[in-house]
């Protein structure tokens, strides 16, 4: 028994294999969760999440899977039925950003973004929600990101059809708590700047800009946002669902 107790739970974190996924992966596992460990194209790094889970007593696998496709993502949660029966925790945290140093934005990045991003959102929680809803059970965490409630001033052109996606995120979120209550809760974890793969490219003006801007004084970690992912899919977030919390240091503040 831990304090977020989620032994005999089934998770499902999508993009699991490194950053932000892995520390939520590990977080679940800790909680007593056997964790389906979803990558895309890196094998290796999904295994070296699950034996970080295994070292620390807990149990998975890992399944590989592009959200962006429906098919795709339709095999791998049939591979986790088969393996070890519906999901009944759900974690959307598969994402991708551009921050490539063009003005410009093609349309092709454009629908690859939404695409990963809001489209990879919906095919698990839809894919997802049939079991929950039959057992009458079910929590689902969606990453979002500041950038989904507040505009970047840093590179807005870039982040254009990031923020677009992550806003639709929150606002897809919210529809389905109303949608799926009381059966499923739903809600969004924005991130501000953490520390992963995904950001390692940002210059070191950039940075400095921000930290100098967020009341916390420095960065996250990738376990600032597992530890809210946990408390948000265990008993003691009973009552909250279709709510959107950051974690930002203070960067971004909600009314
Ligand atoms: P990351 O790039 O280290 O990890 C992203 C993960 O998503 C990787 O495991 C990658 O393989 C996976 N992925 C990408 N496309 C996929 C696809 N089509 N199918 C399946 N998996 C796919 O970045 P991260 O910082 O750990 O990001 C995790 C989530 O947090 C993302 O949704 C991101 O938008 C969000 N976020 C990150 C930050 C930050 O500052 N790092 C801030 C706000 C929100």
């Amino acid at each position: 028994m831990t304090d977020r107790d989620l032994s005999g739970r089934v998770a499902l974190v999508t993009g699991g294999s490194r950053g932000i996924g892995r520390a939520i992966c590990r977080r679940l596992a800790r909680a007593g969760a056997w964790v389906a460990i979803n990558y895309s194209s890196s094998e290796e790094a999904a295994a070296e999440t699950l034996a970080q889970i295994r070292a620390d007593g807990g149990g998975g696998g890992i399944y590989g899977a592009d959200v962006s496709s429906l098919e795709e993502t339709d095999a791998m949660f049939l591979g986790i039925e088969a393996d070890r029966g519906p999901v009944d925790l759900l974690v959307t945290n598969a994402g991708i950003a551009s921050f490539r140093d063009d003005v410009d934005m093609p349309v092709e990045l454009w629908r690859r973004i939404l695409s990963v991003n809001l489209d990879g959102t919906f095919h698990c929680v839809w894919r997802a929600r049939e079991a929950m809803l039959a057992r009458g059970d079910g929590r689902i965490v969606c990453i979002s990101s500041i950038n989904g409630l507040a505009p970047s001033t840093l590179r807005p052109d870039r982040l254009i059809a990031y923020g677009t996606s992550k806003s639709a995120v929150i606002g897809f979120a919210r529809n389905c708590a109303t949608a799926f209550g009381p059966a499923i809760r739903v809600n969004c974890v924005a991130p501000g700047l953490i520390d992963t793969d995904m950001t390692k490219d940002m210059s070191d003006e950039m940075r400095r800009r921000i930290v100098e801007s967020t009341p916390a004084r420095r960065t996250g970690t990738p376990d600032d946002i597992a530890e809210l992912t946990c408390f948000l899919l265990s008993d003691a977030a009973g009552f909250i669902t279709g709510q959107t919390y950051v974690v930002s240091g203070g960067l971004v503040t909600l009314p």
